[in-house]
């Protein structure tokens, strides 16, 4: 869940889901709850989800319906119980989507649909998307490079090679995103890669790296990215984020430099930005030009709404 202080319920938080790990290693009962009337599939083919031609929300199908797009037992995952009703994802293969005639609806990227779907469905999504994408990039060992098989329900990759016998569990990559607030209190930092949609601005943000604590890091990362210097780091709250694979982590922290001297050349602009400011930002998919705030679903608007209504 989110920090119980911020009003706002992050996408792709919060579904009520019991993610039921004892249940995992009993093959036995993962196979039961897979081929039972109740099941609900999701299936992702190559990241996309299924969304349902007519209505645009997301379409699970039955353990019955899986069946027609192929693959193994072990291509399923276990997500978990909610409300007693058992969840699995479902990675499909093959070079195109496929189109048959039962499984009615098409395959598309979650990110785009998510603001036709409710919360716990999109949070659900979410898990699921994180550990399919998981799966396709773990089909080796890390440690021998045999081929690994699933288990624990699709917790655990195992490395076939049983003199190696190596087990990999789904990894989430640390990224912090951080709200750095002028030493007036009056602006806040925003920066624009150049490959993000026109127009658009965010929080700067960057991968936690070995042997870093996540103050550390939000520290290195506004100094490299910006060369502005940063203090008093405060956690707000977090954001799975699988695409592919990360958990966001958002931060407050107030600059004590103002000047711009970035390490790499990441930001193709870097601006103080006052409440003023921000409240004449567009939307991402507004016609009209000018600079736009980040996506609703995103925490880095999250961060960016509660400086702004902060005073
Ligand atoms: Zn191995």
């Amino acid at each position: 869940m989110t920090n119980p202080n911020s009003p706002w319920r992050l996408t792709y938080t919060g579904v009520n889901l019991d993610r039921a790990a004892s249940i995992r290693p009993v093959e036995s009962d993962v196979e039961r709850l897979r081929v039972s009337e109740a099941a609900r599939v999701l299936p992702i083919w190559n990241g996309n989800h299924l969304f349902d031609i007519h209505e645009g929300g997301a379409r699970f199908i039955s353990s019955g319906e899986a069946a027609l797009l192929g693959g193994s037992v072990l291509d399923f995952i276990f997500l978990g119980l909610a409300n007693q009703t058992p969840w699995f994802a479902l990675r499909v293969y093959g070079e195109e989507a496929p189109d048959h005639p039962e499984i009615n609806g098409v395959f598309e990227s979650l990110h785009p649909r998510v603001g036709s779907l409710d919360a716990d469905q999109a949070a659900m999504l979410a898990y699921a998307r994180g550990m399919v994408l998981w799966h396709a990039n773990h089909l080796h060992c890390g440690r021998c490079g045999a081929p690994t098989e699933s288990r624990d329900g699709g917790h655990i990759r195992r490395c076939s090679d049983l003199d190696c016998g190596y087990r990999a569990f789904p990894r989430t990559d640390a990224a912090v995103i951080t709200l750095v607030e002028h030493p007036d209190g009056q602006r806040c930092l925003l920066g624009r890669q150049g490959g993000w949609p026109d127009g658009m601005y965010s929080v700067v943000a960057g991968f936690v790296e070995p042997g870093e604590s996540l103050e550390e890091c939000v520290i290195r990362e506004v100094k490299e990215e910006t060369g502005v210097v940063v203090t008093d780091v405060v956690y707000q709250a977090s954001q799975p984020w699988p695409f592919p694979s990360s958990l966001m982590l958002g931060f407050n922290a107030k600059a004590t430099t103002t000047d711009f001297a970035p390490d790499d050349d990441e930001l193709d602009d870097i601006r103080w930005v006052t409440r003023e400011d921000l409240a004449s930002y567009g939307e991402m998919g507004d016609e009209t030009p000018g600079p736009k705030l980040p996506n609703r679903h995103s925490i880095a608007r999250m961060l960016l709404d509660n400086w702004r209504t902060q005073k």
